[in-house]
């Protein structure tokens, strides 16, 4: 029998065309961009389309990502973004060029890493700014580190500095930010006597600098990810209306009716908690008509997040394995055996890509 629901299907001319839109703009200010294929789970496909649209360089936190893509002869080079694990630093000096780093002993037991490898490797220094994940809180402490590299790690070579932001703290990126961090990369500049490659501005989150004409000089480097995967963060949940130039869809879920009923909106009976220890609640709107899909948060993380394309539709939650669409004020009929598109946010697409059992199909024009 075959197979085909659930079924995501990735449309690389769209992802070549977002890629290619945000690096000419990123072009003007002097920043590359290194596409970030963690979201997708490293197929390499999506590698190859961020390569194709313009990315200078990948970046995904994880090295099986980095294996995957290389063994399908996407060349890369690539970028480690979760600063490595003690245990991984041989696979990180074997499979990454770069790699960002904010602890002394890592770049220490990088270095014994290289040499025992005969390679080298180069590193991005990370300061945090305020968002509190990653990097170096005391700046003086971060110059010294980089001063190390620099003088007594002969295999580690100091490509730059970087920062991250609205990641754990929501902290947004604006222009003081990324001065303060050209700051830092000139303190460091001064001390080790030359210019640093890199000065890496953050995230999607960061490419509103570029898009809003207030980038800052210095910055020359933005690891971007869901800003050309799904382009929803800015454009939906940030509501920046002009930028329209990235499209929206470029992955679609599709997934199978395996009922369609007029029920109650409302449970009937005792409501205790559901099967993830939540106390939803329920709005009576009396009879509705509704319908049940082959997919659910085993697939998606959330299936009540999945953005129906069915004009009218509502999803109105799920479970494990199922959607439940409210579908009372849809003018198309729905029938049992249908197939519905949806929409997916970053977290959708990157739990469903990466599940074995679902269909996975690629679009080409090529
Ligand atoms: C995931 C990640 C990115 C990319 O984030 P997006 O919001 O998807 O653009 C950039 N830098 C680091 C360190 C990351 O972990």
């Amino acid at each position: 029998m075959d197979r085909q629901y659930p079924q995501l299907e990735i449309n690389l001319p769209k992802l070549r065309r977002n890629t290619h839109e945000v690096v000419q703009r990123c072009q003007k200010y002097g920043i590359t961009v290194c596409g970030v294929i963690k979201g997708a789970n490293g197929h390499p496909d999506v590698a190859r389309a961020f390569l194709d649209g313009g990315a200078t360089e990948l970046g995904t936190s994880r090295i099986e990502q980095v294996i995957r893509c290389r063994e399908a002869g996407v060349p890369g080079p690539y970028l480690l973004l979760r600063v490595p694990m003690l245990s991984e630093l041989e696979d990180v000096v074997r499979w990454c060029d770069t790699s960002l780093q904010s602890e002394v002993a890592v770049l220490d037991a990088t270095e014994e890493a290289c040499q025992k490898l005969g390679k080298t490797h180069r590193v991005i220094v990370m300061a945090d700014l305020g968002d509190l994940r990653e990097g170096f809180w005391d700046k003086q402490e971060m110059v010294r580190a980089c001063v190390h590299v620099e003088q007594d790690l002969p295999h580690v070579h100091l490509a730059g500095i970087g920062v991250n932001l609205g990641c754990y703290g929501s902290i947004q990126p604006m222009p003081d930010k990324m001065e303060d961090l050209v700051a830092i990369a000139r303190e460091i500049e001064s001390k080790i006597g030359r210019k640093l490659e890199v000065i890496s501005g953050g995230a999607t989150s960061s490419y509103t600098l570029v898009h809003w004409d207030t980038m800052p000089d210095g910055i020359n480097h933005l690891r971007i990810g869901e800003g050309i995967l799904n382009a929803k963060d800015l454009q939906v949940d940030w509501g920046i209306h002009d930028m329209k130039y990235l499209c929206m869809d470029a992955f679609t879920i599709r997934a199978q009716v395996l009922e369609v009923k007029t029920k109650p909106s409302h449970p009937v009976g005792t409501i205790v908690i559901d099967a993830f220890c939540r106390r939803p609640t329920y709005v009576d709107r009396g009879m509705r008509k509704r319908c049940l899909l082959g997919i659910g948060h085993a697939d998606v993380g959330d299936a009540s997040r999945l953005i129906p394309r069915l004009a009218g539709a509502e999803v109105l939650g799920g479970s494990s394995d199922h959607c439940i669409l409210d579908i009372e004020e849809c003018e198309q009929e729905v029938h049992v055996g249908d197939i519905l598109e949806f929409s997916v946010i970053y977290s959708a697409m990157m739990y469903a890509i990466a599940r074995n059992d679902m269909h996975i199909i690629v679009v080409d024009d090529q």
